[in-house]
């Protein structure tokens, strides 16, 4: 059986998948796992097709301490436990910079253009590149595949790509990149596969998780985004701020004396969801208590995705969709019962059965918007990036080595 490994690394975690390369390029996931606590407290899960436990243990720290160790086990329990080699590696990488507007096959060269773009997510790139280049020189004629988290989003009009900035630094890189490209690419092909005449439209997409944003689909290609240069701006998060005045930034160094390191682990680490309430940054927690301020923190919420909302269906000029997705927007009839009571002035009205049942179409027969839940797959993105790259590759090559 021919397979494609899916790779996503973190600074402290590698998550994976296996699909298995069914008859016509058929994609079909057979393994979905991860390696936690890198460095601290490592611990391999997997599970099968069903949901079936293949693995759940331990490692002592001093055998993955990192992420190239972790893909070292990872690789080994595949090779020698499940027995499963596979001809390719689809890598998540969260930025591809100005120039990468596609999934690309990875090597030497690809990989230094990449590390140019560390200094534009730190949190993130470093971690991305690491498995990719422990693979390059283990493997060297293993297939590797880099599919960014930018790329959906290059087709911006300038309008939508500049800050009003000095032109140097535009130059520099200092643009408005957007995130969560894959789930966007992945919703706006499934909803043409299931409302082919509304994803010619206009359509607003929120990738609603422990990270969140909003994107507007024209025609499926991304016109406008809430994420900008990093992964901070736009609506808030379980633990980032979203949208913030420059000036809070300037008031933490001046006033509270705060480092630039300090600034990060803030941003990225204490506030969101979190900061705002006091109590947690997961939803579920949120949505269960009653506490003001979580209940604060979950009107802010709201309250963020219905302004974004406005803005891009602006920038649209229009809505004929809007379509909930990741962790929050998939499973939180709450959350989409209030943004849809909010978005009324657009229309929409929401079918509470539909919703409580997740269904896939839950606005009202009388709603002029409808409004979908699509459960995003951006694993399933990868592998089908990786496929198609793979085979337009020269196979011998992809058949000649298989990942440790
Ligand atoms: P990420 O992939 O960015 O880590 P996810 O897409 O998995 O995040 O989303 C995680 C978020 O989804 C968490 O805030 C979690 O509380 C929320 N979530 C998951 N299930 C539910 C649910 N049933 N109700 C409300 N929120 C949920």
């Amino acid at each position: 059986m021919d397979t494609i490994f899916v790779v996503n690394a973190g600074s402290s975690s590698v998550k994976f998948q296996i699909f298995s390369i069914e008859g016509e390029g058929r994609l079909r996931r057979q393994i979905k796992g991860q390696m936690d606590g890198i460095g601290r407290r490592p611990r391999l899960r997997a599970s099968g097709v069903e949901g079936e436990p293949l693995a759940d243990r331990a490692y002592p720290i001093e055998s993955v301490s990192d992420v190239p160790a972790a893909m070292s086990v990872v690789g080994g329990w595949l090779r020698n436990e499940i027995r499963v080699s596979p001809i390719a590696v689809g890598h998540r990488v969260v930025h591809g910079g100005p120039d990468f507007s596609e999934p690309v096959l990875i090597d030497h060269g690809v990989v230094a253009r990449l590390e140019r773009f560390v200094a534009l997510a730190p949190l993130h790139q470093p971690h991305n590149l690491a498995p990719i280049r422990s693979l390059l020189a283990n493997f060297p004629k293993l297939p590797q595949v880099a599919c960014f988290d930018t790329a959906f989003h290059r087709t911006h009009d300038a309008v939508s790509d500049y800050y009003a900035i000095p032109y140097q630094l535009y130059a520099e890189g200092v643009r408005r990149y957007g995130f969560h490209g894959l789930s966007y690419e992945y919703v706006a092909k499934t909803l043409a596969h299931i409302a082919p005449e509304i994803a010619k439209g206009l359509v607003i997409v929120a990738h609603l998780g422990s990270g969140a944003s909003m994107c507007a689909l024209k025609g499926g290609r991304s016109v406008e985004s809430t994420m900008g240069f990093t992964a901070l701006d736009g609506l808030p998060m379980g633990t980032r701020p979203g949208q913030l005045d420059p000036g809070v930034v300037l008031y933490l160094i001046s006033e509270l004396k705060m480092s630039a390191s300090d600034v990060q682990k803030f941003l990225y680490g204490d506030c969101g969801l979190k900061g705002l309430s006091g109590v947690s940054n997961d939803m579920r927690e949120l949505e269960a208590s009653e506490d003001k301020r979580a209940k604060l923190a979950v009107e802010y919420f709201v309250h963020r995705i219905c302004l974004n909302a406005g803005m891009l269906a602006a920038a649209l000029q229009g809505l004929d969709a809007f379509v909930f997705t990741a962790g929050i927007g998939e499973n939180s009839t709450g959350i989409r019962a209030r943004v849809a009571d909010q978005l009324g002035w657009l229309g929409v009205t929401l079918d509470p059965t539909a919703n409580s049942r997740h269904a896939r179409l839950i606005s009202g027969s009388d709603s002029l918007v409808p409004v979908y839940v699509i459960p995003t797959d951006e694993e399933l993105m990868i592998a089908q990036h990786t496929l198609a790259l793979l085979m337009g590759a020269p196979t011998s090559s992809a058949r000649q080595e298989r990942v440790p």
